[in-house]
Formats: C-alpha cells, structure tokens, sequence
C-alpha cells in the first residue's frame, strides 16, 4: 500500500514571489489526479509535530526565535528564507508530516510520501536556511529512534542541493547513513557537500556526498548510482530507508545546472525498491511546475507497480557517461574504501 502525507494547508506558508510557492503542491496533486493515481492512493492528514518531537533536532532558542518572528508578522529570516505568519504552525505541521509517514510505512505501508512544505534539508539545529526552517526529516529520525526503537537509518537525498543541515545533525552518528547526490558545490548554493566531507569521530564513513558536475545528466546519475547504491546499502543493513526528494535536478528547473529527465525520477525509485520493500518519501526542493507534475507521476507510478522494471528507464544504448562522472567515482571509492566497499 501506497500514502501520501498531505494537507491543504501546507498553503499557509505563504512565500509571494519566491521560488517555494504554495503551487508546487498543488501541481503534484494536480498531476497525480489527472494521471489517475490520486483515486487509488490513500492521502492521511498529517498531526503536527510537538515542541519535544523538534527539540530532539533543534535548539530552544531556534525554536523560540522562529515563533516570536511569525507571531511578530514574519518577513524573511536571511536572504532567501522567508516566513509568513502562519509559517511556524505550518513548519510543525511539515514536520509532524514526515513523522506520519514514517509511522505508516512502520506500521502497514510499502512506501509513505510526505508532500509538504516548507521543506527541511538545509535547516541545521540553529538556524533556518535555504528555503527550509525545521528539518522534517532529521525531526522522523530522532522520534522513529525514540519512540519506536530502531537504530539504523538510510537516507538518499537526490535534491540538487546539499543537505547542509540534515548532514551536520548526523555528522558524528554512525547509524546514519547520509548519501547526497547533488550538483558540485563549487557551483551551487549552499557551497558544501564535497566527497571529503565524509563524517566526523565515530561517524567517519557514514556521510557520503557524491557532487555532480553541472550539465550531469540522467546517464550520469544511473552510472554512479547503480555502483554506489546497492553494495553500500547490503553493507550498512539499516532498519529503515529514506529517500529524500527534490526535484531541483530537472532539466527545466530554474534553480539548478543539472539535466536530469523525467525518467531519473522513476529509474531511482525502482532501484530502491530493489533495494527495500519499504521506504518512507520526503519532499525537499524542486521549482520547475512542469517538472515536478511529471517526475511526481512517474515516480509514484513506479512505487505502487512492483511488476514495472528499472531497466524500463535508462536511456537507450550504452550509458554516455562524463569523464567528470567516472573520476568523481573513482574519488568516492578511494575516500570510502576503509568503510564500504563498492
Ligand atoms: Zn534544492
């Protein structure tokens, strides 16, 4: 079984003018209705998350900041983040969102998408960054290991950009296993996510950070995936799989320099499921309209068909492949060879 985590209310975080807008849900929603999917999917309303679930993530003094901000009539908090006045109760909401769908694929579900915004990779403990200002799903995270017991997470974070802040949360645990592919940071907001960058004390290993060059396209992606993904995941054996989704890697999106298809999205999602039969969704960026409609609805299409074969996706022929790509994975193998073996 298939669900999505998602309210109407998302909306009320209300960003004018700005990239992460109110209509990039509904234009999920829009596409999964016209391609028939919404009918058999079943949508839960997410609760929001409490003040004890977020401080297992961030500090007091964040939270109670981003309160009295929203309370005083919100604006931005640094020069992309904004928030409106409602945005503090709906951040909660995004996070208790993330948490609902890690209790349904815990409790009956194959896969769970949290469809929310605003999204939460770059919001670190302190601070609200990057369009996000709780991190959804650092806050699944700690409340899965707290309240239900389980020890080891997996994350695959395809959204174009780094996830600063999920990383930094998780950067001395070595039962989170963080793999971020995005576009090399040298060229992209927020700067970081190098392969050397790969985790401190006993968390040495277990962040993974694969950076593309820009103009990567579908190809690229499948031929480092497929490499790392598999052998990395049967070694660190988690209890639970996240895939952390953006949309921010397609071709038409403005935000980014990748050129990724609609196919990448489908194809990932597939190799997963090959991987685990269950697996909790979460949505981070993604600001083309178009396509987000499309990679939304392949994706999930490919979610609830386990009949339907990865293979389906790639591109026709042989992988054209750039050099750049080959040598970012010969660099990964040798940083993580003391850890993983792939
Ligand atoms: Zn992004």
């Amino acid at each position: 079984m298939i669900s999505l985590v998602h309210s109407p209310k998302y909306a009320k975080h209300q960003t004018e003018n700005h990239p992460e807008n109110p209509g990039r849900l509904e234009v999920i929603m829009n596409s999964l209705q016209k391609g028939g999917l919404l009918d058999k999917l079943d949508v839960t309303p997410p609760k929001p998350a409490n003040e004890e679930d977020i401080l297992r993530v961030h500090t007091i003094e964040y939270l109670k900041h981003l309160k009295s901000f929203t309370e005083q009539g919100g604006g931005y908090l640094d020069f992309d983040t904004y928030a409106s006045p409602q945005s503090y109760e709906i951040a909660l909401l995004a996070a208790g969102g993330a948490i609902k769908a890690s209790e349904l694929v815990l409790e009956q579900c194959d896969f769970a998408y949290s469809l929310a915004r605003p999204p939460g990779h770059h919001a670190t403990k302190d601070r609200p960054m990057g369009f996000c200002l709780i991190n959804n799903l650092a806050v699944a995270i700690k409340y899965m290991k707290e309240k239900h017991g389980l020890q080891k997470f997996f994350i695959l974070d395809f959204d174009a950009h780094y996830g600063n802040g999920t990383s930094e949360i998780f950067y001395h645990d070595p039962q989170v296993l963080y793999i971020s592919i995005h576009q090399d940071p040298r060229t992209i907001f927020p700067g970081k996510g190098f392969i050397e960058e790969s985790g401190a004390g006993d968390g040495k290993g277990f962040n993974l950070n694969i950076p593309m060059s820009p103009g990567s396209k579908t190809s690229d992606y499948i031929y480092i995936l497929k490499k790392i993904l598999e052998p990395v995941c049967s070694q660190f054996q988690a209890d639970f799989y996240f895939l952390d989704v953006g949309f921010d890697g397609h071709r038409e999106d403005p935000l980014s320099s990748l050129l990724l298809d609609d196919d990448f999205y489908p194809w990932v999602a597939s190799l997963m499921q090959k991987i685990t039969p269950k697996m909790t969704l979460i949505l981070e960026g993604g600001y083309s309209h178009e396509g987000m409609g499309q990679s939304n609805l392949k994706m999930i299409k490919v979610l609830m068909d386990k009949s339907i074969n990865e293979k389906k996706w790639q591109p026709p022929g042989e992988l054209q492949v750039k050099d750049e790509t080959k040598m970012t994975f010969k660099q990964i193998q040798d940083t993580f060879s003391p850890f993983f073996t792939f």
